[in-house]
């Protein structure tokens, strides 16, 4: 086999992503066969294991994730593939026998679509890249407050009410790196992305930004850009011929304009709709003919998980009680609400309910939840650098084939595809691992912000 066909596009933290041709896979699956034209290299995601994605994020997201077809991973193949995987990745595929075929987000948009972008334009205007956002998780107020268990009564974090976990985590992430000073293993070896200066340097991002209409993407990024730890990466697009990954060797950066653009296209996409519900609510969106009762349901905001582990050691979970409070789902936090300190909280108000979710459901939605707030988004780009582009509408392109996975928006000649990434199911963590990890992260918080205010 030509293993110099193979190219390595990055690892997790369970698996490794490669990209091929599909003419390299024995047996391509049949529906990749519509669109082997179209689609020349396909990507492949190996792992030990048997994967495991959250089914309801990605019937949720499905548009988005496209399809997912499981070979198996014969020994040519299979050594082919190690052999273009850094060593310090190849434990995670070991002893593999299959693997599943996932879209190649890194092919370029405009030669998936045949949209002659590139050829109108002289050779070296024309840019391909494609961003990865892990945008992490929206927020809102909490309404359940508090739960009685076995005539105890047990209390959300009061921060949390306020705070939202993005801004909890920075300072936790502040505290741990002192402590240690190494970073976990990344998706991709990319360098982090920068951009130029822009007004507000030192601001900080918050998911919010993304989810909330009220606030805006761009500002988002903007703030993201400056600050991008693990959860925004420029990448470079391989071509659809048979070179290694290429576009611009130096795209490491952003321009604004371009920051601009990615930012329009992941709003003109939809993906923050399924996706904010999903993390909220731990469930896919209602579908408009679903009986009231059930969406309503569906919109019940998922337990915090102090609260759900209480219950889990419930001697009686069916006579547990919530303690809910009027909350005001259009509250910001504090990242963009400095005000939210002064803002009373009633506690006075609260009241004791019957739960309106079972405990089984509660846990179900919580791991759902968990899973959305690692997705990443993958935005592939074929852009012309430089072209203005603020005063054309973007608009969402019908009649790309289903299996090619990704929803493609474009804007004059530019075409931008929106992908979703790691729906990875969380069910392998324990309930008590999550409620030791929030405990770890609020009192890193509180620390901080005692220390702040005794400065
Ligand atoms: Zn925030």
């Amino acid at each position: 086999m030509r293993d110099s066909q193979i190219v390595f596009l990055g690892a997790g933290k369970a698996n490794v992503v490669v990209d091929l041709p599909i003419a390299d896979l024995p047996s391509a699956p049949s529906s990749l066969r519509t669109s082997a034209a179209k689609m020349q290299r396909i990507a492949l995601r190996v792992r030990r294991a048997a994967h495991k994605e959250c089914a309801e994020c990605y019937r949720a997201l499905r548009a988005y994730a496209g399809c997912r077809d499981v070979i198996t991973l014969g020994p040519a193949l299979y050594n082919a593939i190690e052999a273009v995987v850094p060593p310090t990745h190849r434990k995670l595929i070991t002893g593999a026998t299959e693997a599943t075929v996932v879209p190649n987000f890194a092919s370029i948009p405009a030669h998936l679509l045949r949209v002659d972008v590139t050829a109108a334009e002289a050779r070296g205007r024309a840019v391909d890249y494609a961003v990865e956002v892990k945008p992490k998780g929206a927020w809102q107020s909490p309404q359940v407050v508090g739960i009685v268990v076995d005539g105890e009564t047990y209390w959300v974090e009061e921060a949390k009410r306020r705070h939202c976990r993005y801004g909890q985590m920075r300072c936790y992430k502040d505290v741990r790196d002192a402590k240690k000073d190494e970073l976990p293993a990344t998706m991709a070896s990319a360098p982090p992305a920068h951009t130029e200066k822009t007004s507000s340097p030192s601001l900080p991002y918050c998911p919010n930004y993304l989810f909330r209409t009220s606030l805006s993407t761009r500002e988002g990024l903007r703030r993201l850009m400056h600050s991008p730890q693990n959860n925004l990466k420029v990448v470079r697009c391989c071509p659809s011929g048979a070179q290694s990954p290429g576009g611009d060797p130096t795209m490491t950066t952003l321009t604004v304009s371009e920051l601009c653009g990615v930012a329009d296209a992941i709003d003109a996409s939809g993906v923050l709709t399924p996706l904010s519900h999903l993390q909220l609510c731990g469930c896919a969106p209602p579908a408009a003919d679903e009986p009231a009762d059930v969406a309503a349901d569906k919109q019940l905001p998922v337990l915090d998980v102090a609260l759900l582990y209480r219950w889990s050691l419930a001697k009686d979970k069916d006579a547990v009680e919530w303690i809910m409070l009027p909350g005001d789902p259009a509250a910001h936090c504090s990242c963009t609400a400095p005000d939210t300190f002064s803002r009373a909280l009633k506690v006075d108000e609260a009241r004791r309910v019957r739960p309106m979710l079972d405990y089984e459901t509660c846990k179900e939605r919580f791991y759902v939840s968990t899973t959305a707030r690692d997705v990443s988004l993958i935005i592939a780009v074929s852009s012309r650098r430089g072209a203005p582009d603020a005063s054309t509408a973007c608009s969402r392109l019908t009649g790309v084939p289903a299996d090619v996975g990704g929803v493609f928006v474009q804007r004059g000649p530019d075409v931008y595809r929106v992908g979703v990434v790691d729906l990875d199911d969380k069910k392998h963590k324990t309930l008590h691992h999550y409620y030791l990890h929030d405990r770890e992260i609020v009192e890193a918080f509180l620390n901080q912000h005692r220390t702040s205010l005794t400065k």
